[in-house]
């Protein structure tokens, strides 16, 4: 995984050195010396990761960081603050700044590229799901936008795996006012026995366990389902590179050498539970664009686009179960009347009656669709004809039997609708042809009097 890399450093000797290093391991290299010239190289050049040192003369790097994480164009690019080692408040000023990732001067290798390579895996995950949501927003019209600085990590829940006792509590110390919750948790047999794992923002995890090999927890969270996307953290001794290899290819997030320094872990707690919570918020906002991409506002049922696809599936050549398919077409008798006595709000609220009875009453492999106005269309797999018909009549039942309660008045009004069905047979057997023939039944059932089902054709009748 390539990508490229902004070096923003004062000191020439600096720059050139980190320069090599990350050439030497493939990466791209943008350079800058001062923060104004930093600034208009990332909004030019759109690099993939910044490293930036703190101490600048002019705009320092804290500066160069907050201007960047204020800018919603560029703001998506992960910094790496380049901190002395004595100067460990400087990390924390840094995430207040909106840093998410921390070197200490003198730079060594494997943590450079560990934690270059590691924001360069978040980033292709965070930009793939800003399109996505992009996309679901121009598709659904979805504009609530939310801010990343909105994400909150007050009330984070962090699991701490660590079976020294005097290690733990000093842990639990340094992040006392960050998180709400430690469980200090039994580990067995290489997976955590705790419930709900996915209530978790963050698995710590020491990799010196008396108990248990850390490594093969790392490993059970990675390829669990529910905990696949949480951060894991682990504490590791100073120079066990090999370790620390193992770790980073096994998809860790991040990690803290001992002796730990307190300030540092809960700079990295924070950056971590900031970077899920917010990968967690677009996840979330992605799969709400994506349902109101295919459902209905009013109704919540399908969406006549996504009944289209829906039924082009059903007749796929790979499909060999559409036989036995039916097709119910739904259309509530007199609904403009309905509309002119109660008004349009009260038409609503039938819609929104009359679409939740439906729904409860067929099961759950069959699809309910909003196809217009006051039309709908239920896709039923695995049903004959005789079937269909008894359902078509227990909807039929289900909406007239019960008069519907409106706003709008006091007295529950009395609903009716009339549906035709149609099956997939030899005769019948396109999408258009399915349509025709339940359009069919649905206007033979007007005709002949309303509040009725009928089928024709696809049965001889
Ligand atoms: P028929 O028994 O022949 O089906 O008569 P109908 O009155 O139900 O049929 P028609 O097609 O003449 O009228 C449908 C009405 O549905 C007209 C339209 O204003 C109303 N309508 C369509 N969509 C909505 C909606 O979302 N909300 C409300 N309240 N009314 C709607
Ligand atoms: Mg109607
Ligand atoms: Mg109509």
């Amino acid at each position: 995984m390539t990508a490229r890399v902004l070096v923003v450093d004062d000191v020439l000797h600096n720059v050139k050195l980190l320069e090599a290093k990350l050439r030497s391991e493939y990466f791209d290299v943008l350079t800058a010396m001062n923060g104004i010239d930093a600034l208009e190289i990332i909004e030019k050049e759109l690099p993939d990761i910044i490293l930036l040192d703190v101490m600048m003369p002019g705009m320092d790097g804290f500066e160069v960081c907050r201007r960047v994480k204020a800018n919603p164009a560029i703001a998506h690019i992960p910094i790496i603050m380049v901190t002395a080692l004595d100067q460990p408040k400087d990390r924390v000023t840094g995430l207040e700044a909106g840093a998410d990732d921390f070197l200490t001067k003198p730079i060594q290798d494997l943590p450079l590229f560990a934690r270059v390579r590691s924001l360069v895996r978040l980033k292709v995950l965070m930009d793939e799901l800003r399109i996505r949501n992009s996309t679901g927003k121009a598709f659904s019209g979805n504009d609530n936008e939310e801010n990343s600085t909105t994400i909150k990590f007050e009330d984070a829940k962090v699991l701490l795996i660590e079976d020294y006792e005097r290690v733990a509590s000093r842990i639990v110390g340094y992040l006392e006012n960050t998180v709400d919750t430690i469980d200090h948790d039994n580990v067995s047999n290489g997976s955590i026995s705790t419930e709900d794992l996915g209530q978790y923002d963050l698995f710590i995890i020491s990799l010196s366990l008396r108990e248990a090999d850390g490594l093969r927890l790392c490993s059970s969270i990675r390829s669990t389902e529910i905990t696949r996307h949480t951060p894991v953290l682990i504490l590791i001794d100073e120079g066990d590179n090999d370790t620390l290899i193992q770790a980073m290819e096994l998809g860790v997030t991040d990690y803290v050498t001992r002796p730990i320094d307190g300030n540092e872990l809960l700079a990295r707690v924070k950056s971590q539970i900031r970077h899920k919570r917010f990968a967690d918020y677009l996840r979330g906002k992605m799969k709400k664009n994506m349902e109101m991409a295919v459902t209905d506002a009013v109704t919540n049922l399908y969406n006549r686009h996504f009944l289209d696809i829906h039924l082009e599936n059903v007749f796929s050549p790979e499909n060999d179960k559409q036989a036995n398919v039916s097709l119910l077409m739904l259309d509530i008798d007199h609904f403009k009347r309905i509309n002119d006595t109660y008004g349009h709000a009260s038409g609503d609220e039938v819609l929104e009656e009359f679409s939740k009875r439906i729904s409860s009453n067929i099961r759950s492999i069959d699809l309910a669709a909003r196809y217009g106005g006051e039309e709908f269309v239920v896709v039923m797999p695995e049903t004959d004809a005789s079937f269909a018909l008894f359902i078509a009549e227990r909807l039929r039942r289900v909406i007239c039997d019960e008069p519907f309660e409106v706003s709008g008045s006091e007295e529950p009004i009395k609903v009716e609708v009339s549906i035709g069905v149609a099956i997939v047979s030899e005769n019948c057997d396109t999408k258009e042809k399915l349509f025709s023939e339940a359009d069919k039944g649905l206007y033979k059932a007007k005709d002949s009097g309303r509040n009725r089902v009928c089928g024709i054709s696809c049965f001889n009748e």
